[in-house]
């Protein structure tokens, strides 16, 4: 097997987090000679954390101008430290950060990036990786004769690398820390709790059922807002939305106060992994299911017995009110 550079950026508290230890994991089960290449202002912490990897070297781009995300000094710092490392395969986590700068590395050490990647394994001797396109519709295997050869792992598809921290020896790396980009703030999404939790063990769906009217003749967005919000606090559950339901406080009618279009699943939202979905007041229609991909066990309930889930899209569909149901399961879960 080739030799591999594990890429990873250190997070604010200068350690790992789970996505880049998944990737790691999947580098050392490629069984090639494995280098460490860390990114960040100050990379200790994160060395010490994995320091038992089983890495011939740990190399690392530290200090300040490494501390934020940004294209210019990251995709300075993965072509140092992959000229470094002499590696011809690169495997780093799907982030944001590295979106945006290992193209641009890729491009730099006329290479080749592959991103979304969900697995990647050895076959016939080289390395192939599995990736989904057209909206997680088709799934592809690839090999590639360039190097060298960056893959980007999406979080959620390996297990994570544990082992026990240690003391570690890093060789640093210079690299460019030249930008005309200043990172003057963070400007996250209006709302009122944190509801996106990739790591639960249940995704909650709400549709646009919660806020329409009621058998009373009323809507009660209020009230479905109290019962979402008290079963999340409950169940520690992550939260999506149907796009309908999301584009609802565009169009001037009650809404969640809680949903913002981060939490819209579907083909024009996200595809999230959990181990089990609920879904709860959505119909269940095909642009909306594909979402649910890669959520193993899916439940839903809806007053419509014809409703899209009925239709082979879910394991169990219970055909009730979803206010009377989540009303009795919040009682359940909070006595
Ligand atoms: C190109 C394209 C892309 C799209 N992408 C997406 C996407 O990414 N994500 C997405 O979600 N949609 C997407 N859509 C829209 C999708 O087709 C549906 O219109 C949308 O998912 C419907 O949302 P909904 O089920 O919440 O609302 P509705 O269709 O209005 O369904 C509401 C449901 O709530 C039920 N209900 C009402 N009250 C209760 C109650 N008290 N208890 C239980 N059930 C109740 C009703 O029976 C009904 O089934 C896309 C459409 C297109 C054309």
């Amino acid at each position: 097997m080739e030799p591999i550079l594990f890429l990873a950026h250190t997070e604010a508290d200068g350690t790992l987090a789970k996505g880049a230890l998944e990737a790691l994991n999947a580098a050392i089960a490629l069984g090639g000679p494995l280098t460490v290449g860390l990114v960040g202002a100050a990379v200790e912490p994160a060395a010490r954390q994995i320091a038992g990897c089983g890495a011939a070297r740990i190399l690392a781009v530290e200090g300040e101008a490494f501390a934020q995300p940004r294209y210019a000094t990251d995709a300075a710092a993965a072509e140092a430290l992959c000229r470094a490392a002499g590696a011809s395969l690169v495997l780093a986590p799907q982030t944001s950060r590295w979106a945006r700068a290992i193209p641009g590395a890729a491009a730099r050490l006329n290479g080749r990036a592959d991103t979304h990647a969900t697995a990647i394994a050895v076959a016939d001797g080289a390395p192939a990786v599995t990736r989904w396109f057209y909206r997680q519709r088709m799934e592809a295997l690839l090999t590639r004769s360039d190097r060298p050869w960056f893959v980007l792992l999406e979080s959620g598809c390996a297990a994570a690398w544990s082992g026990a921290p240690g003391e570690a020896s890093v060789e640093r790396i210079e690299a460019s820390a030249a930008s005309r980009t200043t990172v003057s703030g963070v400007r996250a999404p209006q709302s009122g709790e944190q509801t996106i939790r990739p790591d639960a063990k249940l995704l909650f769906v709400a549709g646009a059922g919660w806020t329409k009217k009621q058998p009373d003749g009323a809507a009660h967005a209020g009230v479905a807002e109290q019962l979402i919000l008290g079963f999340l606090r409950a169940s520690q559950a992550s939260l999506g939305g149907s796009k309908s339901l999301v584009d609802l406080s565009g169009e001037g009618q009650s809404v969640l106060t809680c949903m913002t279009h981060l939490n819209q699943i579907g083909q024009t939202g996200a595809t999230p992994r959990h181990p089990k979905g609920l879904s709860t007041c959505c119909h269940g229609e095909e642009p909306h299911v594909v979402g649910w991909r890669f959520i193993t066990e899916r439940r839903a309930v809806n007053l419509d017995p014809n409703c899209g889930w009925a239709r082979g899209k879910a394991d169990v569909v219970y055909v009730a009110d979803a206010f009377e149901v989540m009303r009795h399961v919040n009682r359940l879960l909070t006595r």
